[in-house]
């Protein structure tokens, strides 16, 4: 370690353990806090959050930061420092570039409008909801204007803060792929909806067995419970405070089997990525995953690719159907392969089958693109909503609660989020075809040996955090940067073979 970086050393590890404590109160409050706790609770949390960017944000850590890029300095440094500078200046510049007194409002903004949303949605009530998405877009199109490059669009600044390795032209590029490819799709897998039965997914499961069974698939995909644990929340998420502490949560519905399956594998995708990042990267800036969108490659990898493959649930399907024998003795493994990986448009994102999945956050990318451009007016937006969901799945919402309010992201001002979900299971599609030329996936798999698989991905990507970017692991480990091709192609040969088409 230079000289240099040693003094920068105690702020780094200072504005860690504010992180973690912030992090911690997050945790609190989605699983065992109070409901009456958020309000004075928040005043906490605000005090933590000024305490996390006075220690970052200050004279001392600009020169130091000022120093460690000159080159002489860069050659003394190893690459995780190195990685943990780019990604301090980049930190730097977006927290001081937002005036102290800016971030405090746009933070109590969002705090409000997030509960006026859940009112809105709760009421479907649009007009409640619209006033404050129009503050919010405002504030984030001038902090967008801070940080923005001289001719760079307010969009494109919100989507490099979740993945740095695609610009507007990258996204419309791939999206326009995967849109021919899969509105057509879609439309002929819509007609044929009724070739598969999963009507036995809606019976009633009692929720003791399905606590104990979820535990037990995230187990045996590898979730180390030494250093990660389970909780319930409303919705699940994955939460790390370093690759010692991953914690992830799920929730049950009683006539919903799938729901839960499908969410622990998806989360324990995401903790594995934590747990496996090497001892030297935790609790530094780059101890988390490359980015969104390589985070959500991982999580939907485990869910969808391999998590809905035969291979994958024919050593298991048992266990599932002996805690269950009353709903499913009578329902083969085939049965239930076609149940679970059925396809047909549907409203809601966080419900959509994997086929109709990337058409969501289309339809949210094209729509916040043209919200940032001023193409869009913000009364307008349900109309808008409801037409494109008409275009691309043939559908149209009833209510707003079920159209434009249904997601959480804007509420807290989350724009440029979406676009990483797609780009996750286009990633996924990617690796996985390298994984099959290495290794026979799917004879691990129908061995119940998860281990060669999570530790190809653990020495392949996990392991370096965020040291490295997306297109940088994906041309390591693929020899190709993100191309929508893989994932395309994936989705045509499951379904043209699921439908008979
Ligand atoms: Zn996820």
């Amino acid at each position: 370690m230079s000289k240099t970086f040693e003094k920068l050393q105690p702020y780094l590890d200072k504005a860690m353990a504010f992180e973690t404590a912030r992090n911690l109160f997050e945790w609190d409050e989605q699983t065992t806090a109070p409901f009456e706790a958020a309000d004075y609770t928040s005043k906490v949390v605000g005090i933590i959050s000024d305490e996390y960017r006075k220690c970052l944000i200050n004279d001392d850590v600009r020169k130091l930061i000022n120093k460690l890029k000159e080159e002489k300095e860069q050659n003394e440094l190893s690459s995780n420092e190195r990685a943990i500078i780019k990604e301090l200046d980049k930190t730097y510049k977006e927290l001081e570039s937002i005036p102290p007194e800016e971030y405090r409002a746009f933070n109590e903004l969002t705090s409000v409008s997030n509960r006026a949303w859940a009112k809105a949605k709760k009421d479907n009530n649009y007009e409640y909801f619209a006033p404050y998405l129009k503050k919010i877009i405002e504030y984030k199109k001038k902090f967008a204007s801070y940080r923005a490059k001289k001719g760079q669009e307010p969009y494109e600044v919100l989507l490099g803060d979740f993945e740095e390795c695609f610009n507007i032209k990258d996204l419309d590029l791939f999206f326009d792929k995967i849109k021919k490819e899969l509105v057509t799709l879609l439309k002929q897998v819509s007609k044929k909806s009724d070739t598969i039965d999963k009507s036995y997914n809606y019976l009633k499961y009692d929720l003791e067995k399905q606590r104990d069974f979820c535990r037990y698939l995230a187990g045996y995909i590898g979730f180390d419970f030494n250093r990660g644990v389970i909780a319930e929340s409303a919705h699940p998420f994955t939460l790390q405070l370093h690759n010692h502490d991953v914690r992830i949560t799920n929730s049950f519905i009683e006539d919903n089997l799938e729901s839960a399956i499908f969410s622990v594998i998806h989360e324990t995708g995401h903790a594995l990525y934590e747990m496996n990042i090497d001892d030297a990267v935790t609790q530094t800036l780059v101890g988390t995953g490359a980015s969104m969108g390589m985070h959500e490659s991982q999580s939907r990898l485990f869910e969808n690719i391999i998590g809905r493959s035969e291979a994958f649930w024919t050593p298991i399907y048992d266990k599932l159907v002996d805690a269950y024998p009353e709903n499913l003795k009578n329902i083969s493994l085939k049965h239930f392969i076609r149940g679970i990986n059925k396809a047909e448009p549907s409203l809601i994102r966080t419900e959509a089958d994997e086929l109709s999945y990337s058409l969501h956050i289309i339809i949210r990318y094209e729509i916040e693109k043209m919200i940032f451009s001023g193409e869009a007016d913000v009364d307008k937006l349900p109309d808008l909503w409801n037409k494109k969901y008409e275009e691309y799945l043939g559908i149209t919402p009833s209510n707003d609660s079920e159209g434009i309010l249904q997601d959480t992201h804007w509420s807290y001002g989350e724009f440029g989020y979406f676009p990483s979900y797609a780009i996750g299971s286009a990633v996924a599609a990617q690796i996985y075809a390298k994984m099959k030329d290495l290794m026979p996936v799917d004879q691990y798999l129908l061995d119940g040996n998860i281990t060669p698989i999570r530790e190809y991905l653990r020495d392949a990507i996990h392991k370096y955090g965020a040291t490295k970017n997306t297109n940088q692991i994906l041309k390591e480990v693929t020899g190709e940067e993100l191309k929508a091709d893989y994932y395309v192609n994936y989705l045509k040969d499951k379904y043209e073979k699921l439908y008979n088409l």
